[in-house]
């Protein structure tokens, strides 16, 4: 990657910091910052990014680039320390002097050894840290230093009360005295081990679910431990069970949901331009008693992949229950048309009982059908039968936007979560073509029809707007017939699961616009799974369903309570 301009051989120390950005600090000792620029952003936007809405940031810029007026995709340009946003300036300081420490009672910056030929100077210190150099005099009295030279190596103090305000903000407080943050809220900071959010734990909360859940979005039982065990780690918490009310955990920034992120991170603006990229692209057609839409009902697993099992619940053999009733209430309530992915035997027969007896006899749908015998192989086929269906739907001259592709699971959690969660497709990174090869597959009249799969960036966004916007009206629905959802982000763009994040193939590989995978509930919770064993439960859940569909499809933005009948 190229930097916009060729002063970077004056640079004696570059750390990379994320987010496509480096520090560099210079032999004339400026502390500047390299940034790529996003998407479509300007010099405009970049500035007010990076600068805030400074009055002269843009021109400043400018004059650091050589009065470059259009940025230009995958090219780093120079942002000068003085002009940079607080946040910023406290991620170039703590990136560029890894040996430094911050402490209650200040900075303590560890004068570096100089690569160029000049040492750092005291006053030079001062004006990173305090932002005037005309500090140093107060640093050197503070620190007892006779004169003005100062070695590397050497440690010194700069004091809360004379550091920028951000960098004193970053500083632990002593838990004593200090104030607890209001309720909820975080503050930003940084330390040796990098950047940190700070959260005050409050009466009742516990680490893993006040902190973990909540702020990092883990939600699997392994990555839940093992994220409660590093930040107990990190923060010199011995006992997770005895930890004090009011105590300030640090969460490391890189945990966290981009939603908590300091309003300026680069991560948490490019959530936030998804969210409002994906709102120009919510659902427009409009039909009455879902006349003209095609439901491509998809029960998740089944045959020789049973899915989430815990004690003698199959999620296999419930979601297939769920999708049944469903199928079966959008078929005598509206005039859907209803396409299954799979079948349990030769017809849709519902057992008329809470608990159900095992099967292991689904096959999916393909022509041939295939019986499940392997659980990817099953799930590749799921998503070449809904573009076989699509395809079929479209090529009738039929809107594209009334198919939808909704997959029902039930997954198995950290024990204590409970309620319905909603996923659909982000735009993560794809390969541009899809398809598998092998007699399994190509054996099938869907695959031979469609090899291979491929999307266009703005079929992607689109469709990343269909189906959040089908996403969110499906946990309202829920919600709405009383079911739990979710405490914490109950909608979802992708899976985190053991540092890995992704979109589930059944619904990556889609081209149905609108398309998600809705977890009914958690297996591993008591109450939860004892829930799913009652047909109540299950037929509240399909009624859930097609309720969303048809908020999705209504004519007014909330969804009223004529939708569903009965
Ligand atoms: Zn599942």
């Amino acid at each position: 990657m190229l930097v916009g301009v060729s002063l970077a051989e004056a640079a004696t120390r570059r750390v990379q910091i994320g987010d496509g950005m480096a520090v560099t600090l210079n032999s004339h000792h400026e502390v500047i910052l390299e940034a790529l620029p996003l998407r479509h952003e300007g010099l405009i936007a970049f500035a007010n990014r990076l600068c805030g809405r400074t009055r002269g940031a843009v021109k400043k810029v400018s004059a650091a680039n050589r009065g470059v007026r259009r940025l230009r995709a995958g090219v780093r340009y120079r942002v000068p320390f003085e002009l940079l946003l607080p946040e910023y300036q406290l991620r170039a300081l703590t990136a560029l002097f890894e040996a430094d420490s911050l402490q209650a009672e200040g900075w303590l910056h560890v004068v570096g050894k100089p690569e160029g030929r000049r040492s750092e100077s005291l006053w030079q210190i001062a004006e990173w840290f305090t932002g005037s150099g005309l500090s140093y005099k107060k640093i050197r009295t503070v620190n007892r230093l006779t004169d003005e030279e100062i070695l590397p190596g050497q440690r010194l103090l700069i004091p809360r009360d004379l550091l920028r305000p951000t960098l004193a903000s970053a500083l632990p407080r002593s838990l004593a005295p200090g104030g607890p943050v209001a309720p909820g809220r975080l503050e930003y900071g940084a330390d040796e081990h990098g950047s940190y959010a700070l959260y005050s734990l409050r009466a009742g909360e516990a680490l893993y679910s006040s902190v973990v859940v909540h702020f990092t979005g883990r939600i699997y039982v392994d990555d839940v431990n093992r994220i409660a065990g590093e930040i107990a780690a990190r923060n010199r918490i011995s006992d997770v069970t005895d930890i004090p009310v009011g105590y300030k955990v640090k969460i490391p920034l890189e945990y966290l949901m981009p939603e908590f992120l300091p309003a300026a991170d680069p991560r948490r603006l490019k959530y936030e331009e998804g969210l409002s990229r994906s709102a120009e692209y919510s659902n427009q057609v409009r039909s009455h008693d879902l006349a003209g839409v095609t439901v491509v009902l998809d029960a998740g697993h089944g045959g020789r992949d049973v899915g989430a099992s815990v004690g003698r619940v199959w999620e296999s053999i419930y979601v297939y229950d769920i999708m049944l009733r469903t199928r079966r209430l959008l078929l005598s309530t509206t005039a859907a048309e209803v396409v299954p992915t799979t079948r349990d035997g030769s017809s849709y027969a519902i057992q008329e009982s809470d608990v159900l007896s095992p099967s292991r006899g689904h096959a999916v749908l393909t022509s041939p059908p295939y019986a499940i015998e392997d659980a990817s192989v099953s799930s590749n086929l799921r998503w070449y039968l809904s573009n076989s269906v699509f395809s079929g739907r479209v090529s009738d001259s039929s809107d594209p936007d009334k198919v939808v592709f909704i997959s029902i699971h039930a997954d198995s959690l950290h024990p204590s979560l409970r309620g319905a969660m909603v996923y659909f497709p982000g735009l993560l990174k794809n390969p541009s073509s899809y398809g598998k090869s092998g007699t399994v597959y190509t054996s099938r009249r869907e695959v031979r029809e469609q090899p291979r799969v491929s999307f266009t960036q703005s079929e992607r966004i689109r469709s990343e707007g269909r189906s959040r916007d089908m996403a969110a009206r499906t946990i309202q629905a829920f919600s709405a017939e009383g079911l739990k959802v979710h405490d914490n982000k109950p909608v979802r763009d992708r899976v985190i699961r053991r540092r890995k994040a992704w979109v589930p193939a059944v619904l990556r590989f889609n081209e149905v616009p609108a398309r998600v995978l809705v977890e009914v509930c958690n297996l591993a919770n008591p109450e939860d799974r004892r829930l799913i064993q009652t047909q109540v439960f299950r037929e509240k859940v399909a009624r859930a369903i097609v309720r969303g569909i048809r908020s999705y499809y209504s004519s007014s933005e909330q969804e009223g309570s004529h939708i569903v009948g009965g």
